[in-house]
């Protein structure tokens, strides 16, 4: 079993540095006929990761998290350099869970060198090796806004099930079109590990006291920025309201006429920000269908539709969403 480095802050588990020592872990695993849970992430550790941790907890013999910021799904504009690191309170928080007396039982903390030995350009068209786009679906949605985002998301999740070999991995609602993507590449691809697209869990959002989605970009919001950032999530809500309602009397309502409530909560906000020296920029509000990830123009009774949409509060952008007629 791999050792803690000596610079390294003191974790409750192993803490492992290189693919090896995460094949020797797995390798005891195997041998234990252990299931492991996978929760990958990039750090900066609030509620939401700690729920899918106690998810994998709850459901798997052992469960190892990653913590990797991954520079491939960082467009050359966006915040790679400046994007929280917070290892030693992670490891803190991390140590600190315990459910029905199981524990992480291990970190892997791969160097970009582990998994991208050539390094990594953020400019998609400077790149050269083994790349996965699952195209199509990672232009819709966030994709028309960060076009390479998902291109970089399932290369890296793919060397991290390659590497973690997971019997369940477990990912957050709040990234809603990264999950419905990911489980179109476990289909595709034929992995092994996880064995299926429904070994792909996906965990609801976790909020904070108003309802603003937990992100680890919420740390560069202002205080005054901070007060507005539930908007998004207030919008989707209005749109919600009014698309089960019309389902619920009409039988089916266009998205023309559901958004139009969003629209109408933004508003609200968008006429008192300015004063307030806060500067909002809706980015989109759509309805999608959860299987092609297409736009849907109406929805009918029954319809699985999610409605998802992006916000810009000062430099920071936020993402939300919420689901019609979906179970997860
Ligand atoms: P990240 O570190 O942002 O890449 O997120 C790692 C995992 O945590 C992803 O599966 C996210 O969807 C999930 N996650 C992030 N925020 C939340 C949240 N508020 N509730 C539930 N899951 C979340």
């Amino acid at each position: 079993m791999a050792s803690t480095s000596s610079s390294m802050p003191t974790a409750g588990f192993p803490i492992l540095r290189s693919v090896p020592d995460v094949r020797a872990w797995r390798k005891d695993a195997f041998e234990q006929k252990q299931a492991v849970g996978f929760v990958p992430t990039m750090g900066a550790l609030h509620e939401g990761h700690l729920e899918l941790v106690r998810q994998s907890l709850k459901n798997c013999d052992r469960t190892i998290c990653s913590i990797f910021v991954n520079p491939a799904q960082f467009a050359p504009t966006e915040d790679l350099s400046t994007y929280p690191r917070t290892l030693e309170d992670d490891l803190h928080k991390l140590s600190s869970l315990q459910i029905d007396g199981k524990r992480v039982s291990g970190l892997f903390l791969p160097s970009v060198k582990d998994l991208y030995p050539d390094g990594i350009e953020q400019d998609v068209s400077k790149q050269r090796g083994t790349f996965v786009d699952v195209v199509g679906f990672s232009q819709e949605m966030e994709g028309a806004s960060r076009p390479t985002f998902f291109r970089g998301v399932a290369t890296v999740v793919t060397k991290l099930f390659n590497i973690v070999q997971p019997d369940l991995t477990f990912f957050g609602q709040k990234d809603i079109q990264q999950c419905l993507i990911l489980r179109r590449m476990l289909s595709d691809l034929h992995f092994a590990h996880p064995p299926s697209p429904l070994h792909l869990r996906i965990v609801p959002t976790v909020r904070d006291h108003d309802n603003l989605a937990l992100s680890s970009r919420n740390a560069y919001l202002s205080p005054a920025e901070r007060k507005y950032a539930p908007l998004l999530y207030n919008a989707l809500s209005a749109a919600k309201a009014k698309i089960e309602d019309e389902l619920q009397h009409q039988g089916s309502v266009s998205q023309v006429d559901g958004l139009a409530a969003a629209m109408a909560a933004m508003s609200e906000y968008t006429t008192t920000a300015p004063a307030d020296n806060v500067h909002i920029q809706l980015d989109y509000i759509k309805l999608n269908d959860p299987t092609t990830l297409k736009e849907i123009d109406e929805v009918k009774q029954g319809q699985a539709a999610v409605l998802s949409g992006a916000v810009k509060i000062g430099k920071t952008r936020l993402i939300d969403n919420l689901l019609i007629n979906i179970e997860m």
